[in-house]
């Protein structure tokens, strides 16, 4: 996109907060009800683009990307008129007479950039908390899944004043100028790679950031486990999108007595959930593009291989293999994203905590386990953004708790009340009344004011 047209947009939004710097929470409310109708309106077309940029089934999409829109623009919607109300504090003696309290109020132009894999739910769930919180918005949608960028330019024109929020479409060219534009907010989602371009360069201008990205997030199956809920939910967490999910299990890490039985249940859920040939499924998605194929063929090795490994160069489809591994391999050097299952066993839970922790900190952790003890002993001691005991994935869809991660994996979060906050600066203000002023503070002092200010502030 032409530079002198960003230019243009970042001075219309620039000019709509100076008319609007505190949004009624009224107008907010507004803007989100039409963009839940829009979307409601525009499904076909957006289920349409993710079938072309993904091959994502209409069920999956609805369940993983539209569908969590909605609810969070529901819960928005709900919640909207409380999360804006100033925040009254109690107020120490020492300030008396007055009262204090949180004023929350939009930064002003947040800038949203957004990855491919999921598309539609990673530039718009955002943008949701960002509204809901009175801020206007640059949607920087990702240049690898171009049919969904296309389908939010078309949801964004029709839905909002191109000062409230607009698109930017494009790739590293435009999102880099944008990033030189001292905005007032910037929130990533993608690889930690360019995480670390995009928070050097908010550096520069002390712009605050989010910084949602990923990791390899392990999914520890103890000797206790449920083995066959277990490989059911795991299949499911694991090849939902074809492994291009940042929550994704990356690795199974397992007691080595379960690991035989653990295939076992793994294949049986493969073939129940995709059928003998995932390939030819048209509800399995594909590779993204050919960069994303070929990094995961390249972790295919046949002496490590225990299932599937079958690939289709022209459709850019991989089956569900799984890997015999350990921490030494390629495959575990760093995060996945597709549908390639290592596995690695432990002797000793000690042990485990011990080689999980010493890679850096994922994004999700898995626990299969029926013990509580184990299960706190992993959940206590491994660093990580988020999980589940039990199951996969499911920990995200929820608007009554935040979502990220830590240091490699994420800096902040959203989702809810959460994401209201991240995209929210409270003033902290006190308001001292005119009627009474206690002279202990001011100059000269003596002996009864510092008794005084001994007395209040201890
Ligand atoms: P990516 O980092 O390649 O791209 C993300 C965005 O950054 C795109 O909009 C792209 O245009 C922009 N970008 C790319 N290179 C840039 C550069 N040099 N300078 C400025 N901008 C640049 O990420 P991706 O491949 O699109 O996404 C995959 C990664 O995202 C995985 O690592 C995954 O774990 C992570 N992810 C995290 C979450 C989460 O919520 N935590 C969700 C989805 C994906």
């Amino acid at each position: 996109m032409d530079k002198e047209l960003i230019l243009e947009k970042i001075k219309a939004q620039r000019e709509y907060l100076e008319i609007n710097p505190m949004l009624d929470y009224k107008k907010r409310i507004e803007a989100l009800k039409k963009l839940y109708k829009n979307i409601k309106n525009m499904t076909p077309e957006i289920n349409d683009a993710l079938k072309k940029d993904l091959n994502k089934g209409e069920v999956e999409t609805y369940m993983v990307e539209i569908g969590m829109v909605l609810s969070e623009i529901s819960y928005m919607i709900k919640h909207c008129r409380k999360f804006s109300r100033p925040k009254r504090v109690p107020t120490p003696l020492a300030q008396f007479p007055s009262s204090s309290y949180r004023l929350p109020c939009a930064y002003g132009i947040v800038l949203i950039i957004s990855p491919w894999n999921y598309p539609f739910m990673l530039a718009i769930e955002p943008l949701v908390d960002a509204i809901c919180a009175g801020n206007s918005v640059i949607i920087k949608p990702s240049e690898h899944s171009p049919n969904t960028s296309k389908v939010i330019e078309r949801l964004i024109a029709t839905t909002f004043d191109p000062g409230h929020v607009t698109t930017v479409l494009g790739a590293v060219e435009e999102c880099t100028f944008l990033l030189d534009q001292d905005l007032d907010y910037i929130f990533y989602t993608g690889s930690t790679r360019v995480g670390e371009i995009v928070m050097k360069k908010a550096a520069e201008h002390f712009t605050p950031v989010t910084l949602e990205m990923g990791g390899k997030s392990p999914c520890v199956i103890d000797e206790t486990a449920n083995l066959a809920l277990a490989a059911k939910r795991i299949v499911f967490g694991k090849l939902l999108n074809c492994g291009q999910t940042c929550v994704a299990p990356d690795y199974i890490y397992c007691d080595e007595k379960v690991k035989d039985e653990l295939i076992y249940e793994l294949k049986r859920q493969i073939i129940l959930q995709y059928t003998t040939d995932p390939i030819s499924n048209p509800e399995y998605p594909r590779m993204v593009n050919q960069k994303q194929y070929d990094a995961m063929r390249s972790f295919i090795k046949d002496d490590k291989l225990i299932f599937g490994g079958k690939c289709s160069d022209e459709k850019l489809k991989i089956e569900p293999t799984i890997l015999n591994a350990s921490f030494d391999d390629e495959v575990m050097k760093e995060e996945i994203f597709g549908p390639i299952i290592p596995i690695v066993t432990f002797k000793d839970i000690d042990e485990a905590i011990k080689n999980i922790n010493s890679l850096t900190k994922p994004l999700a952790f898995y626990i299969f386990s029926s013990s509580k003890e184990n299960q706190n002993k992993f959940i206590d001691r491994c660093p990580f953004g988020g999980g589940c005991i039990n199951d996969t994935i499911v920990h995200i869809a929820t608007s009554n708790m935040g979502f990220g991660g830590l240091k490699q994996s994420g800096i902040g979060a959203y989702h809810g009340k959460v994401g209201f906050e991240t995209f929210t600066h409270y003033k902290s203000i006190l308001n001292k009344k005119t009627w009474l002023d206690l002279p202990m503070r001011y100059q000269p002092y003596n002996k009864f004011k510092a008794f005084l200010i001994r007395l209040f502030l201890r």
